[in-house]
């Protein structure tokens, strides 16, 4: 056996919030034959499997994980082909931003408005990450991945993954059965970026960002993200968080007030801002309580305001999301994924 399995290993330096106890077995490995002996080792040992990547979307409980955390740190970055796209295979613990990165200086369009976002590449496909009126969905040309119910490699098509808002295949329906250790992506070669973005397209028009900059459109994203406290940063308290806390609410149409930002989602469904309705329950920026808090740049994140416990976090959660149902009937749905609870 290759692979080292350690124990007792504290989880909160591995995430973005801070938040979290020890991992009763820790493995890091940086292949797939050291991925394969981890998951033997967690079913011959009965052992509950966590897989790890890059922290940032994650709130591990105050006892932290009983069973084995594997981080999946494979690396690599294969161009397969390039003419007028580039097909980019990328190891599932990339850093997902030095990606985008270098995609943008090669001028390669498609992942521009996704700068900025912490986190490894293989959990990219797993909440269909998006932002700035882009989603992964729309250049992920192959998955692969370890299937853990037949120990196989698979390879699994755009369509496969069943993409949606905030959601797929690996979120949803299967639900832990597979762990990714490969994205491949389908980039436009010299293409234009993607500017659909209200907020963007007025930042850039007035900077006079060309389209077809997209390092210039990069650098606008990261700016506006900077803004809002939602690029790590850290010496700024306000980013020790998971990013958006809660997913948009897609609804019924006729739950939308005249007064609630919506934009139309599928057919007599419309999609709610969940800052707007947080702060129209009564949250402002920068509201505390105990240890964690909101952001005092966008009422979306909530913050560790510094020895935070998860107990903590999910008392504000919970009070956050009582208020918005009591006042608009509406349910908030965490975004990040909820670990040893
Ligand atoms: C400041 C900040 C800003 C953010 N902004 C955005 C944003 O704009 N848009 C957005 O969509 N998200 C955003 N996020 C959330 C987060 O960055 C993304 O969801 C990111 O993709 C999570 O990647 P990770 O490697 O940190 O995953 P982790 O947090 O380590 O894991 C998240 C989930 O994915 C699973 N997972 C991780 N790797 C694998 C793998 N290889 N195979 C199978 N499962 C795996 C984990 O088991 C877990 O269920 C933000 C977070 C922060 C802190």
């Amino acid at each position: 056996m290759t692979v080292t399995i350690e124990q007792n290993v504290a989880l909160a330096p591995f995430t973005t919030i801070g938040i979290g106890g020890p991992a009763r077995f820790f493995a890091r490995v940086t292949d797939i034959d050291a991925l394969r002996e981890a998951l033997d080792w967690a079913r011959d040992h009965s052992q509950p499997l966590f897989i790890l990547g890059g922290g940032s979307n994650l709130l591990i409980s105050d006892d932290g994980f009983d069973g084995l955390v594997v981080h999946v740190d494979l690396r690599g970055v294969t161009v397969e082909s390039k003419d007028e796209y580039a097909t980019v295979r990328v190891a599932a613990g990339e850093v997902w931003d030095d990606f985008v990165a270098m995609a943008v200086v090669r001028g390669w369009a498609g992942i521009e408005c996704l700068s900025g976002i912490p986190g490894s590449v293989g959990a990219t496909p797993i909440q269909n990450v998006g932002a700035y009126g882009q989603e992964v969905s729309e250049t992920v040309a192959r998955v692969e991945v370890l299937d853990r119910r037949d120990g196989l490699v698979k390879t699994l098509t755009n369509w496969d993954c069943r993409f949606s808002y905030r959601s797929s295949l690996f979120k949803n329906y299967e639900r832990e059965r597979y762990v990714v250790t490969a994205v491949t992506f389908r980039l436009k070669v010299g293409g234009n970026a993607t500017v659909r973005y209200p907020e963007l397209a007025r930042f850039v028009e007035e900077r006079g960002v060309a389209l077809d900059d997209l390092q210039g459109v990069r650098g606008a994203v990261i700016a506006i993200r900077k803004r809002k406290g939602m690029v790590l940063d850290a010496s700024d308290p306000d980013t020790r968080s998971d990013g958006s806390f809660f997913m948009n609410p897609i609804v019924d149409a006729s739950l939308a007030t005249e007064e609630m930002p919506h934009f139309p989602a599928s057919e007599g469904m419309v999609k709610l801002s969940a800052a707007w309705l947080i702060e129209h329950a009564g949250f402002e920026k920068g509201f505390a309580l105990g240890n964690a808090g909101l952001s005092t740049k966008h009422t979306l994140a909530v913050i560790n305001r510094g020895g935070a416990t998860a107990r903590e976090v999910l008392a504000l959660v919970e009070l956050i999301q009582r208020r918005v149902r009591e006042k608009f009937g509406i349910e908030l749905q965490p975004e990040p994924n909820f670990i040893g609870f």
